[in-house]
């Protein structure tokens, strides 16, 4: 049973990595990113309400993400093990999740967090061209992690879940250092 957190700048990996580690772990991969950006494509209420946020490089409100989380944990297929990438994005999300998780009786076992270089993120993004990928968003995304993500760190480090990876490798590399640091994380018991 795994349940991990995937923290770390835009453009760090998660989500490269957080697919490998699933598809390897057989657990869902749960990435904030591609649901919105799945409901803006389809248009849904959610899409719609999200849009103006993601265009900018805003945080989309919280009460859309918890619903959405919520209901995600619940599901079936989460019950053997999940991990999260692109939640949680600030303390308030942070704490929404630790309170559901002890609602749902789960555990999270690990927060690792991908370190990268600014100046190495920012080549990342542009070559990424997404279309939040230009450079004013990059800055703005930068800028609202900084504030508002970054102290997340800190939010884990305390609760001894934290483990630091360096994102500034070959994508192979830093999956051989994620599968480190997941091994070496505490499995919960449950
Ligand atoms: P990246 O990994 O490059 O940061 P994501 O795909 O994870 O990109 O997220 C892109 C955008 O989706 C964010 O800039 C934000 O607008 C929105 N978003 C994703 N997750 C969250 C979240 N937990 N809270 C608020 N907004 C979010």
């Amino acid at each position: 049973m795994t349940r991990l957190i995937f923290l770390g700048p835009p453009g760090a990996g998660k989500g490269t990595q957080a697919k490998i580690l699933a598809d390897n772990l057989a657990i869902p991969h749960i990435s904030t990113g591609d649901i919105l950006r799945s409901a803006m494509a389809a248009q849904t209420t959610l899409g719609q309400k999200a849009q103006s946020y993601y265009d900018k490089g805003d945080l989309v409100p919280d009460d859309l993400l918890h619903d959405l989380i919520g209901e995600r944990l619940s599901q079936s297929d989460a019950q053997k093990g999940w991990i999260l990438d692109g939640f949680p994005r600030k303390l308030s999300q942070a704490s929404f999740l630790e309170e559901l998780l002890q609602e749902l009786s789960q555990q999270c076992d690990c927060a690792l967090n991908l370190e990268v270089p600014d100046e190495v993120l920012i080549i990342r993004l542009l070559g990424r061209g997404r279309q939040d990928d230009n450079k004013d968003t990059i800055r703005r995304r930068l800028e609202v992690y900084r504030q508002e993500t970054e102290p997340l760190i800190v939010f884990y480090g305390e609760r001894s879940l934290l483990k630091t990876v360096n994102g500034d490798q070959s994508p192979e590399e830093v999956t051989e250092s994620v599968k480190q640091a997941v091994d070496s994380c505490k499995p919960s018991c449950s």
